[in-house]
């Protein structure tokens, strides 16, 4: 019997949300941004040309680096770009958690942070939320060989607010903190930790354009920080992928970057239709986590969240559902147009009634 099984790698993959061809049903399942991206996106679409597609892109991704440290006031040596944050957040992992000491990360949270850690074989330890669902700085007070957690985390929506996460800083300086704001653009003026950086060399911020900037399609995320993290970061990439960004995205996201106008606006409209969405749920009778994200995370006693998903998707809307011990009378719900939620609330309550 040959035994080359022996040697495989095996791991437990991510599941991502479904994506169904059907375009007739309303995705409220992976967080995606109901409006289109910037008409400046769309317009450079058309620009696309033959001579771009035929060389290799800009290893370097100077175009689309610079645009996004001229966005956020640093240099260009502060930033690394990727293929989605999951590229970058996979490369910080394969930079920074290179110890025999466990990393820590909350229980409740993106899933593929301990699914990367098995691949890599990097030990770790799932920090329990405390009852209310937040991160209590206090239990990332031990040794480890690093600290990852979303800000506003994922699935809650909740926000860890700056003071805490100093805390979390202070404790920490022999490991890198990364804080993975993926959904902090929808958190309001003062949540991202991005104005930290000068003070502490350790932290690196993620961030992506998937959801506030609606290009998941195009797959393009960022990490700030310290430029010795950033050197780091790329040293890695160089070893095992040089041209992770292809040419089409480099352009579009620089075009995106550029359209801030359009980025605040389709951003406080999320915002607001979340607000409203947020009060018809509590009439519904659910208990809805505070969210600073562009969903919610919501569930009722007057039937079980599977149920409710179920019967959701049944009637051509889909949810996101864990059935995960603490969160599995929960559902995840992505903020849509007003028209979208509009037609949830009523969905919920025929369902319910
Ligand atoms: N972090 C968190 C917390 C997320 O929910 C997601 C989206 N699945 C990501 C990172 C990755 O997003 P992307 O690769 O599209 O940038």
């Amino acid at each position: 019997m040959s035994k080359w099984e022996d040697n495989v790698r095996k791991v437990e993959p991510y599941v991502p949300g479904e994506q169904p061809n059907d375009t007739n049903i309303i995705k409220l399942n992976t967080n995606e941004n109901p409006y289109p991206p910037s008409p400046m996106v769309m317009k450079a679409m058309q620009e696309v040309t033959e001579e771009g597609l035929r060389k290799y892109p800009d290893p370097t991704c100077s175009a689309l680096i610079d645009a996004l440290a001229d966005y956020h006031k640093v240099n260009s040596a502060n930033v690394f770009v990727g293929v989605g944050s999951d590229d970058v957040i996979a490369t910080a992992f394969m930079t920074f958690f290179h110890s025999d000491k466990k990393i820590l990360f909350p229980d409740i949270s993106y899933s593929f942070y301990s699914v990367w850690a098995s691949m890599m074989e990097i030990p770790f330890e799932k920090v329990p939320l405390a009852d209310d669902f937040t991160i209590s700085p206090e239990d990332y007070k031990k040794e480890n060989g690093g600290i990852i957690f979303p800000n506003p985390n994922a699935p809650t929506a909740m926000l860890l607010e700056k003071g805490a996460i100093r805390e979390i800083l202070d404790a920490n300086p022999d490991s890198v903190v990364i804080v993975d704001e993926a959904y902090v653009d929808f958190s309001g003026e003062d949540a991202s930790v991005l104005d930290l950086i000068p003070e502490y060399e350790n932290l690196l911020v993620t961030r992506t354009f998937s959801k506030s900037r609606s290009l998941a399609g195009l797959r393009i995320g960022y990490a700030i920080g310290n430029e010795k993290l950033i050197k780091y970061m790329s040293d890695v990439k160089y070893s095992y992928n040089s041209y992770t960004m292809n040419e089409t995205s480099l352009k579009l996201g620089v075009e995106s970057v550029k359209d801030d106008a359009y980025f605040k606006k389709t951003c406080d409209a999320i915002v607001n239709t979340r607000e409203n969405f947020t009060k018809e749920l509590l009439k519904l009778g659910f208990n809805v986590l505070p969210s600073k994200a562009n969903f919610v995370f919501a569930g009722t006693d007057k039937m079980p969240a599977s149920e409710i998903f179920a019967k959701a998707r049944e009637n051509h809307i889909f949810f996101r559902y864990f059935a995960q011990n603490r969160i599995d009378n929960f559902l995840r719900i992505t903020i849509g147009t007003d028209e979208d939620m509009e037609r949830v609330v009523r969905f919920l309550k025929d369902l319910l009634a």
